[in-house]
């Protein structure tokens, strides 16, 4: 397969992509509209391979990756159109923009207040810690992606919201440092952005040190990224791509695990045979790779378009891991499916597939106690409930606890559910509310259940 160089679009770009050259004169200033107020970028292999221009706009790529009307507002789209054919300055239409920005909820979930993790007292940007296992990790300079997602749920840290939002952290040692200082954390997880923006050179620079180290605790390195759907050449064709192979196997041979936590929304993305290559050159190292998304409406709101993807992962030797639901943040109105529509459409995807693509999890809300996993709907005595459970929380000792929620068939998001009927609060509140008047979770290395499991490091590691 040949090299192909990474051809970007953004915002200002819109009238050079020719694929939307029929579009109406309306329609392109309703995009442009958007695209001030909300990231957009994509580049050729997303136009070219992905996206059928035919079914635009109902395309589910076109979706997932071209501003929509429907993304804000109407009186906030009507606005940011009238300034912008009124010929306003770039200062005034990013000051309508801002505004309209800050009542999407930028900062959900608890993560600027409750996530940030202090070594010395001193807190760490670029980090967040808030399940006891797992570090996130967020290198400076893999800080954007090869597209942006309209539903994207880091969507603040690419408009220049805030600097706080961009959580980048240009220090390995700190890291390092921090790992050090928390034995309990086993699985460091490089996410962005998209890591795999950076050169390999520079992923070397953040990675290599934790190989050095040989920390025993350490068995996991995790990378989130979208690459292997939206710049598959990353792994096949890119200058440095065997590099990356290479650095991959190195972190093996260091005994430790090493996952791709690939962001995959639609069975479409793995269609092009570049995408096929790169799942088997990164599996070829031993890596494993992971799959994740979330249902979003317009793009993936359909059970055959999850079970078609979880098949298409298990065929590559991927394997599905969770399904999340839309966040409540950035475009939301426009992209959010009811709980209870999502947990049907799971449950009928998930009843599809045979227990080999039934590792996937879902569907799983990342709220401010926790991964909130909804099960399902059932009776509970009289009432109708959705029966909830932890797969991660702030408190360890929440997780694996089923419990009960009034069913609610509007609900969209964790914070509009209530406990059931005689029940007061949920069994986490007390402690979640003095965890959030603290302004942090407790301190993870203090918890007493133990960390179990952890293997030595196998020989070949140790030498
Ligand atoms: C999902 C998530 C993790 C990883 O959880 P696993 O269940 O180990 O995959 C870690 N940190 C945060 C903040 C997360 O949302």
């Amino acid at each position: 397969m040949n090299f192909r160089k990474l051809k970007i679009y953004e915002g200002r770009d819109i009238d050079d992509v020719r694929q939307l050259a029929g579009l109406s004169e309306r329609d392109r200033a309703a995009m442009k509209a958007v695209a001030a107020v909300l990231p957009f970028r994509v580049n050729d292999h997303v136009l070219e391979e992905l996206i059928d221009w035919d079914a635009v706009p109902d395309d589910p790529i076109y979706q997932l990756t071209f501003p929509q009307p429907g993304m804000l507002a109407p009186g906030d789209l009507q606005r940011m159109m009238g300034l912008m054919s009124a010929g306003a300055s770039p200062a005034q239409i990013r000051a309508a923009a801002r505004e309209i920005q800050m009542r999407l909820n930028p900062h959900p979930a608890g993560q600027m207040e409750l996530n940030v993790p202090r070594l010395d007292g001193q807190p760490l940007r670029g980090m967040q810690h808030k399940y006891r296992e797992t570090v996130l990790f967020f290198p400076a300079q893999g800080q954007t992606c090869h597209a942006y997602c309209t539903y994207c749920f880091r969507w603040p840290q690419f408009v220049g919201l805030d600097d706080e939002m961009k959580f980048a952290s240009r220090e390995a040692e700190t890291l390092l440092a921090y790992l050090r200082a928390h034995p309990e954390v086993t699985n460091v997880l490089f996410t962005g952005g998209d890591p795999l923006l950076m050169k390999t050179a520079v992923l070397r620079r953040y990675i290599e040190p934790l190989l050095r180290a040989r920390l025993p605790h350490l068995v996991s390195i995790r990378i989130g990224t979208k690459a292997p759907a939206y710049w598959p050449h990353r792994f096949v064709t890119d200058a440095d791509a065997d590099d990356l192979l290479r650095l991959f196997e190195e972190i093996r041979a260091a005994g430790m695990h090493i996952a791709l936590m690939a962001h995959f929304s639609h069975p479409r993305e793995l269609e092009p045979p570049i995408a096929e290559e790169a799942v088997r050159r990164i599996r070829s190292t031993g890596a494993v790779v992971r799959c994740q998304a979330p249902l979003i409406r317009h793009v993936n709101d359909d059970p055959t378009a999850w079970a078609t993807m979880w098949a298409a992962q298990v065929r590559l030797g991927a394997v599905p891991y969770y399904m999340f639901v839309e966040r409540d943040t950035g475009a939301r109105g426009y992209f959010e499916v009811p709980l209870a529509r999502a947990a049907e459409i799971f449950r009928v995807a998930y009843r599809s597939v045979s227990g080999l693509a039934r590792t996937v999890r879902g569907p799983s809300m990342s709220a401010t106690p926790g991964k909130v996993l909804i099960h399902g709907v059932a009776r509970v005595g009289s009432q109708q409930a959705f029966v909830l459970q932890m797969l991660q929380a702030r408190d360890p000792e929440w997780v694996g606890r089923p419990f009960f929620a009034a069913y609610d068939p509007a609900a969209t998001w964790f914070d509009q559910l209530r406990p059931l009927a005689g029940d007061d609060e949920f069994f986490f509140e007390r402690e979640l509310q003095a965890m959030k008047r603290e302004r942090r979770s407790r301190d993870l290395a203090r918890r007493s259940l133990p960390v179990f499991g952890v293997p030595p490091l196998p020989h070949a590691a140790v030498s």
